[in-house]
């Protein structure tokens, strides 16, 4: 029923899923010994593995690794989803690659780590062909809930990026935040109840942010770019004081900074989007 290849973690993860659900399903890894205790049939190679089904999985570092497995293959017929992550060109590049063999893209990203692959919080942006995802919607829904956005195969992979665009930086921000409390001796631990207080209140700015940018329209009434560049400026300082690497907080007093040279000064933060396209 299915060929999944690649098998760290996540594609362990999603062949687990497949055999729990009852589908037949073959696996290849390039280092062999990955697929030990799955319950998946392991294909000896690639050819193997491409033969037993018309569905494959690909669940690989990147897309360069799908070049570095498919290469030479017999393609034709098949229906590729590549799980894998990279930029919208390379996705949009390799779905030409494979219709050039005959086969499709189904180009898709998984927002949740293996653990959580296939519960009630996985869910998955796919996009390519509609009536090729369709067949293959049911067989997919067992790893997690299924958003389709429609035939241009990079969409999936843009949303993707945007979800670890925000993701990775507020990592980061926190790692910042916390580097600053270190330098003047607070323990993580003593920071950890109002990161996670930052955190949760992050969500109820996304609402009125988003009527903002789609309208063009930014009304700084309540905070506005002044006001905020202002504590950017300030986190820079800090930074320099403290000695922690101030780069992060400077890329977004950068923005603040334009922002106000842009005419922005009285406007709510969400008109520093206006510099960045
Ligand atoms: P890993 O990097 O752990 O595993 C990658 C797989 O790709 C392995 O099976 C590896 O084979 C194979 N591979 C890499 N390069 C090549 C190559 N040149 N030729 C052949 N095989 C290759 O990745 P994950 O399982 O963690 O993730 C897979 C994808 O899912 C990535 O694109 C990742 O961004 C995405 N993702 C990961 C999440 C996570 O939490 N881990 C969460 C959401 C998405 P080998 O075993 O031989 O090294």
């Amino acid at each position: 029923m299915v060929t999944v290849i690649g098998l760290g973690p996540m594609g362990q993860a999603m062949v687990r899923k497949f055999v729990a659900a009852g589908y037949p399903t073959t696996v290849w890894n390039r280092t062999a010994g990955r697929a030990d205790g799955l319950g998946a049939a392991v294909a000896p190679s690639v050819a193997d593995a491409l033969a037993a089904n018309r569905l494959v999985v690909l669940s690989l570092t990147d897309y360069q690794a799908m070049y570095d497995v498919l290469g030479g293959a017999e393609l034709d017929g098949k229906v590729i989803v590549n799980l894998s992550s990279d930029t919208p060109a390379r996705t949009r590049a390799a779905a030409k690659w494979l219709a050039d063999r005959g086969a499709e893209l189904i180009a898709g990203g998984v927002m949740v780590p293996a653990p959580l692959v296939g519960t009630e919080h996985a869910y998955i942006f796919y996009s390519g062909r509609a009536d090729v995802y369709a067949v293959h919607s049911e067989l997919l829904g067992h790893l997690g809930k299924a958003h389709y956005l429609g035939a241009d195969h990079a969409l999936a992979q843009l949303y993707y990026q945007a979800q670890l665009d925000i993701f990775l930086t507020s990592l980061s921000s926190y790692l910042h935040a916390s580097a600053l409390l270190k330098a003047a001796g607070v323990s993580a631990a003593d920071f950890a109840s109002f990161a996670v207080d930052n955190f949760n209140s992050l969500s109820m700015y996304v609402a009125d942010a988003a009527r903002n940018i789609d309208s063009g329209e930014h009304p700084g009434d309540l905070a506005n770019v002044t006001m905020m560049g202002a504590t950017a400026d300030h986190i820079v300082g800090a930074s320099r004081e403290l000695g922690v690497d101030p780069r992060l907080p400077e890329a977004v007093q950068a923005q603040y900074e334009r922002a106000v040279k842009d005419g922005h000064g009285k406007s709510s933060w969400t008109s520093l989007i206006e510099g960045l396209t």
